[in-house]
Formats: C-alpha cells, sequence, structure tokens
C-alpha cells in the first residue's frame, strides 16, 4: 500500500519508467501522478474499472485502455505554417501528447467558416506534408462546415476552410475533417487483444452514462502508446474525461476478416 506521488514517478524517470506501470493492492496515484504517467503514453495497470453500480458487474470487461479527448486542432504544413507566422517560424512546443514525438504548440490560429468563427485553435506539432484541421461536428454547426468522419489523412471530399494566423490568411481547399475514432497500440498491445492494424473493434465505456461506441479503428505502429482518441463530442455524449478507461466488448481480427 503506498500512496505515488508526481515526484515519486520523476525520481524513478533516470531508470526507466515501467510500463504498464502496475499498481499493487491498495496503491493510489495522485491525480497529478495519473496525467504523469498518460502524458508519457504509459497505461496504468490494475487500475480498477470505473463503476457507477458497485456491484453485480462481474462480467464486465477489464477497462484497461487510457482514453485521450481531442478537442479542435489543426496539423500545419511548412509551407502553412511560413504564410501563418512567418518565414523561418519553427512551432514552439507547450506540451507532449501521448504518442511519441507528438506535441502541442503554443501557437494557435482562427478559424473562419461561413457561419462563424474560432478562436485560438491550438496548432499540433510537428509539421506535416499537408495541413488537416480536425473538429467536432458541434464546431460545425458553429462554423457552417459540415466535414464527413474520416480517419487522419484520408481527405477525400472534405470541405475547405478559412485559417487566421498573427502573420496572414489562407484559405485551404480541403482537409477539414471530423476525426474518426481510433484506438492506437503496439504491436505487443494488438498480440495481446488479438487484433490487427486496420481492423474495426467495439468499444465499451464505464462511466456514469456507459456507451458503446463501434466501428473504432485500431491502428498499429511500434512508436504508439496505447489510448483511444475520441472528439469532444463523444467524449461528453459518453461523459468521459481525459485519463478514464474504457475496453474493447467485440470485434477483432475474425470479425474484421470476416467482412473483407
Ligand atoms: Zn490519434
Amino acid at each position: 500500500m503506498a500512496f505515488i506521488t508526481e515526484s515519486h514517478l520523476r525520481a524513478l524517470l533516470s531508470q526507466g519508467l515501467p510500463n504498464p506501470f502496475r499498481l499493487s493492492d491498495g496503491d493510489r496515484l495522485t491525480p497529478a501522478a495519473r496525467d504523469f504517467l498518460h502524458d508519457r503514453g504509459i497505461p496504468i495497470a490494475g487500475a480498477p474499472v470505473v463503476s457507477s453500480t458497485g456491484g453485480g458487474d462481474k462480467l464486465k470487461p477489464k477497462a484497461e485502455i487510457p482514453v485521450g479527448v481531442s478537442n479542435r486542432h489543426i496539423h500545419l504544413s511548412e509551407e502553412h505554417v511560413r504564410l501563418l507566422f512567418g518565414q523561418g517560424y519553427v512551432l514552439t512546443p507547450l506540451k507532449e501528447l501521448s504518442q511519441r514525438g507528438q506535441y502541442a504548440a503554443k501557437e494557435t490560429v482562427s478559424l473562419v467558416g461561413p457561419k462563424g468563427l474560432i478562436k485560438d485553435v491550438r496548432i499540433l506539432g510537428p509539421s506535416r506534408g499537408e495541413t488537416q484541421v480536425e473538429i467536432s461536428r458541434t464546431d460545425g454547426f458553429q462554423l457552417g462546415v459540415h466535414p464527413p468522419l474520416r480517419l487522419s489523412g484520408d481527405h477525400t471530399d472534405t470541405p475547405g476552410i478559412a485559417l487566421y494566423g498573427p502573420k496572414g490568411l489562407i484559405v485551404i481547399e480541403r482537409g477539414v475533417i471530423v476525426a474518426k475514432a481510433h484506438i492506437h497500440m503496439s504491436p505487443g498491445d494488438a498480440a495481446r487483444f488479438g487484433v490487427a492494424h486496420g481492423d474495426r473493434v467495439s468499444v465499451q465505456t464505464h462511466g456514469e452514462r456507459p456507451l458503446t461506441f463501434g466501428d473504432i479503428a485500431i491502428r498499429v505502429h511500434a512508436d504508439f502508446s496505447l489510448d483511444f482518441h475520441l472528439d469532444t463530442d463523444e467524449a461528453n455524449a459518453a461523459f468521459l474525461k481525459q485519463g478514464d478507461y474504457v475496453s474493447i466488448s467485440a470485434g477483432g481480427s475474425n470479425a474484421a476478416r470476416a467482412k473483407g
């Protein structure tokens, strides 16, 4: 039994944090310690399933996939960084994200659609080949832009939008999406869950308003940390927040392959 704090975890950093981080019976993490692990993409093993009933949930699968809620954000091409922020401008990392090498930048821009404007939209780095704007369906109503549900990078038949930065305005012809919810995982996790890259699974949430999300894409890469990425509309619908845990309730390789 121990009370584990962020400074305790920082002290462990030099020798490498265990991944997953195992809790013994009675161990408790402070909220800051939990964030610290989540920010580094380290899952917590032995974490209790959040149960609203406190009993009678014998068949509930173990909730061990951490939730990452994506607010609206923008990935910029190098050229668009230059047009919005000026020649030679380099984005300033503000916060590391759970996926290795990805960060939230200090910089923000405004999105302008036919119906309205959303200010201070966060830019995620590093810059990419093609600019991509990820908004929720609710944001789309505010902006007057109605993008389809797409996995990152698929810009087929997507609308454009205007972006205002401190040094300029650009109008992109396409690249606005509502991001399709997905689970990032390493090859080891994929083997453990019996799924493969490109599979679709169902995800069960365990909050105050338990929901099942269907057609959730599995993304497998050696650099990925276990994380269920969904947008603010989906998280709000399920009363989910960053750092909660969900489980895979159905699907996997066999189901996906049978469908082709
Ligand atoms: Zn993601």
